[in-house]
């Protein structure tokens, strides 16, 4: 159906995005324009080092560096964090990495309204959405704030060339899943669409060439820009099947994010093809020939994405319980959610056959 045959509105963040090799280096000007001087920088553990290193280049306007960041925002992680950001009197908060430490910055921003600035080192496209995910014994709770947004994203192709092959194939299909879905959001508009088709144009174009050589900074420049359009239709339109199947395996299951979405995407989005063919035409144009699940089944592949569940860690007698969780409770989707349909999806992506369409 045209989108002119429905209505529709945008919303479109009011941020400030800068793409280019090199762009961090403008950290000190870009916490001076949100008139700050006292910025905290977060990261991961894993990133502490460098980012010591980074701080010394915001001309004295970064005061003190968190490197606590964790996988699904613990709001114990947050508290310690609040905490330094009291101690310090910081006004300006500064992510640098994936989604978790962005996710801290955002769940900082919700309790604080401080400005944040944030400079990806994944796909994951947090950075373009008002959505915070948090963790509180053992519980992922989601919103949607206008105080979570983002206010600066500097996209630096430069931190990327160090993101290992196999976490740039992850993160690059976890992007993908945000504009495959997108598509057929009750919410889509034009805008929307069109950010969901570049983007994977993007990442189709520049995946290869970036497994080919991983330092080759124009391709990492359009898979960040591939990044930014995923994640800005993740922003604007609400995500169906395939986000509840990879939540209730992440949630219950414990297992990783972004390794989740590359298996589970083909299978979702061949199962909503049988549905709405016409909306996921493109995924089909842009990944390969046929019907848009087995386009995206062997795109990941050929990137060498992992195809199984059971590689994860999970058992075979995990999958009735996890159908049965992804079914509890009702929400839209382009075809009709059944046990027996989850059940089969699940069982396809734990085996890694290829999607029926
Ligand atoms: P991540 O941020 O958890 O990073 C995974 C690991 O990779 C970390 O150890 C990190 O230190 C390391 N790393 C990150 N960048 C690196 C680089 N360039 N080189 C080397 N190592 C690097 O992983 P992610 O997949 O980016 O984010 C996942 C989290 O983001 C999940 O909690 C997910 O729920 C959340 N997320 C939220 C949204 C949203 O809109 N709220 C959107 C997407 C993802």
């Amino acid at each position: 159906m045209s989108h002119f045959q429905r209505e529709f509105a945008v919303t479109l963040p009011a941020g400030r995005v800068r793409f280019g090799p090199g762009v961090r280096h403008d950290i000190g000007a870009e916490i001076a324009r949100l008139g700050a001087e006292r910025a905290l920088i977060l990261t991961t553990p894993r990133q502490a080092d460098a980012m010591r290193a980074f701080a010394t280049e915001a001309e004295g306007r970064v005061v003190d560096v968190f490197a606590g960041a964790k996988m699904h925002t613990p709001v114990s992680v947050t508290e310690d964090a609040l905490a330094e950001v009291e101690k310090i009197g910081a006004d300006c908060l500064v992510a640098v990495g994936g989604g978790s430490t962005t996710g801290l910055a955002k769940a900082l921003a919700y309790r604080t309204n401080l400005p944040q600035i944030i400079v990806p080192t994944t796909y994951a496209g947090s950075e373009a959405t008002p959505i915070l995910g948090q963790t509180e014994d053992g519980i992922k709770t989601t919103l949607r704030d206008p105080r979570v947004q983002p206010e600066v994203i500097l996209y630096d192709a430069k931190l990327v060339t160090g993101l290992p092959v196999a976490m740039t194939v992850t993160s690059a299909l976890n992007a993908i899943a945000h504009a495959a879905e997108g598509l057929y959001a009750e919410d889509r508009n034009p805008l929307s669409s069109v950010m969901a088709v570049e983007g994977m144009r993007a990442f189709a174009d520049a995946l290869p060439r970036v497994l080919a050589d991983p330092g080759d900074l124009d391709a990492r420049g359009e898979t960040l820009y591939g990044a930014w359009l995923c994640g800005s239709v993740l922003g604007q339109v609400s995500m169906a099947l395939h986000h509840k199947l990879c939540h209730t395996l992440g949630g219950t299951f414990d297992l990783p994010h972004a390794e989740t979405h590359a298996i589970i995407l083909p299978h979702a989005i061949g199962f909503n093809a049988a549905a709405v063919p016409e909306l996921l035409a493109p995924v089909a144009e842009i990944f390969g020939a046929g019907s848009a699940g087995r386009a995206l089944h062997g795109f990941a592949a050929r990137m060498g994405a992992p195809t199984r569940l059971s590689d994860l860690g999970l058992k075979e007698s995990d999958l009735d319980r996890a159908a049965e969780l992804a079914t509890q409770n009702a929400y839209p989707n382009p075809a009709e959610i059944t046990p027996q349909g989850v059940r089969q999806i699940l069982e396809a992506a734990y085996c890694g056959r290829p999607p029926v369409r």
